[in-house]
């Protein structure tokens, strides 16, 4: 994967919940379908972020398998997870990084410098976001 395909009003959104969650991570789930060199994401999903805290998220179950039956019936698959660092900037960190090692998916940042992507790939790599229309 080289590069993930957000529409401009996927990254208001995420801004947004960047906005509305000031204390604690959230988080959520993209729905779309991966081509050769991109993920191209469809629909962003908020998800509750089941375990309330700024320095760490989970994906509520239910929400996380209700977002797979979503996915399923759109007849496109979960291509990625984001979350929201509330006072931080868009970096893994150390919890972020065994995460990514243990789920290896597309994970979106949204921090105070912006909206960054990252995937595992013996070690984190970060991936180019490229808004689209
Ligand atoms: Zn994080």
């Amino acid at each position: 994967m080289t590069n993930v395909q957000l529409k401009k009003d996927h990254i208001r959104l995420l801004d947004d919940e960047l906005t509305l969650h000031p204390s604690n991570e959230a988080c959520g789930v993209f729905i779309g379908r991966k081509e050769k060199s991109s993920i191209i994401v469809e629909i962003v999903l908020p998800i509750k972020n089941s375990r309330p805290s700024d320095r760490s998220f989970e994906l509520d179950s239910k929400e996380h398998y209700e977002a797979w039956n979503r996915a399923d019936e759109e007849g496109m698959e979960i291509v990625g997870v984001y979350h929201t660092h509330p006072h931080s900037k868009a970096s893994p960190s150390a919890w972020d990084r065994e995460s990514m090692e243990n789920y290896q998916t597309l994970w979106v940042i949204v921090g105070v410098d912006g909206v960054k992507g990252y995937v595992w790939d013996d070690g984190v790599k970060q991936i180019e976001i490229i808004a689209v229309a």
